[in-house]
């Protein structure tokens, strides 16, 4: 089959698109004919290289699939040849106290699929392996490309909205990288929960199209002052919640823009790691930082259920040939796009 495949760390021109083996399923495994699969930031760190990370080589990334059962393991009796799924991108045990609690991200198998696992394991390709378990109804109503977007970034901005910063109806929800495809998609479940959002963007086409997702105000970056812009639509209040992912850029900004007690969800850090924090807001105005990664495959399915009832809409930017997984992946970097980038076979 083919595949989009580095075989070393580095920049882009390093993935090509060859001929590999194709995947087999081992007993309690599915493989997926994809017929899209999206691009997320850890495929970008995954051919990057981390420090302190070993990724198994040759490497597929992906964690994102839509496709067609085309063979199933031995031991398999949830999932039939021929069904329409997508993928739960975390990898774990399903046994353990943490997993059976709903908290597969606590496991201590826990993995994310086309980041964590390899040789040859991931989305972008023509066929995928995944086990049994991580396989999930494709919500009918969407399209292979628009099913293939959504599931990691909807899966992790659920858990971070949702689950750990519990924002509630009539809060203020401060969203970054509205841009972005988490972004995306935290805009709609903050106007799900009934929430007031205020998302972040770099240009005013991309804060224009936050508006038509929803945003009740939106700040442009670039050419505003994002903690004064807070204070003037909050009344001086600040917001509730903060939706972070962007990391160093924009933590402090973060920080000086909370309401007294409010929370600050991080689920990642695309522009470094190194932030400051002013000890002195964190204790006298008693907030709450908290960390979020990935989610469960129930907060997956109840998020998908949205999906199906057209309450949550993927944003797909573009669909690009998977052959040039290169391309893409200098789009991402350059964040030229509005929502998500997927890749077809
Ligand atoms: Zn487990």
């Amino acid at each position: 089959m083919k595949a989009s495949v580095f075989h070393q760390h580095g920049g882009p021109e390093v993935l090509k698109y060859e001929d590999v083996p194709e995947p087999k399923p081992g007993s309690r495994d599915v493989v997926i004919q994809v017929k899209a699969a999206g691009c997320n930031y850890n495929d970008l760190w995954a051919r990057q290289g981390l420090p302190g990370m070993k990724f198994d080589l040759p490497h597929i990334s992906g964690s994102d699939a839509a496709g067609v059962v085309k063979e199933i393991g031995s031991e398999v009796t949830s999932v039939k040849v021929g069904q329409e799924v997508v993928v739960h991108p975390a990898i774990s045990c399903r046994i353990c106290e943490a997993c059976t609690r709903g908290q597969e991200y606590f496991c201590r198998y826990f993995k994310i699929w086309g980041f964590q696992t390899g040789p040859l394991d991931g989305a972008h390709a023509e066929y995928a392996r995944i086990p049994e378990a991580n396989a999930v109804p494709k919500p009918a109503r969407l399209s292979w490309e628009e099913a293939a977007s959504i599931p990691l970034v909807l899966l992790t901005a659920w858990h971070m909205l949702v689950t750990r910063a519990r924002l509630l109806p009539g809060e203020d929800v401060l969203v970054w990288g509205a841009g972005s495809g988490i972004g995306s998609i935290a805009i709609q479940i903050g106007k799900l929960i009934g929430a007031r959002v205020i998302a972040v963007a770099g240009t005013d086409a991309k804060c224009e199209k936050a508006k038509a997702l929803g945003a009740d105000h939106v700040i442009n970056h670039a050419s505003q002052d994002v903690v004064a812009e807070v204070r003037k639509i909050t009344n001086k209040k600040g917001v509730d919640v903060v939706f972070e992912h962007v990391g160093q850029a924009t933590w402090e900004r973060s920080i000086a823009t909370m309401n007294w007690g409010g929370r600050l969800v991080i689920c990642g850090n695309t522009t470094g790691f190194e932030a400051k924090t002013d000890l002195r807001f964190l204790f006298n105005k008693q907030l709450s930082l908290l960390g979020s990664h990935q989610g469960s495959k129930a907060e997956l399915l109840e998020g998908l259920r949205l999906v199906e009832a057209g309450k949550i809409k993927p944003v797909v930017d573009r669909v690009i040939p998977l052959k040039d997984a290169a391309e893409a992946q200098r789009l991402m970097e350059s964040r030229a796009q509005f929502g998500k980038l997927v890749l077809v076979p």
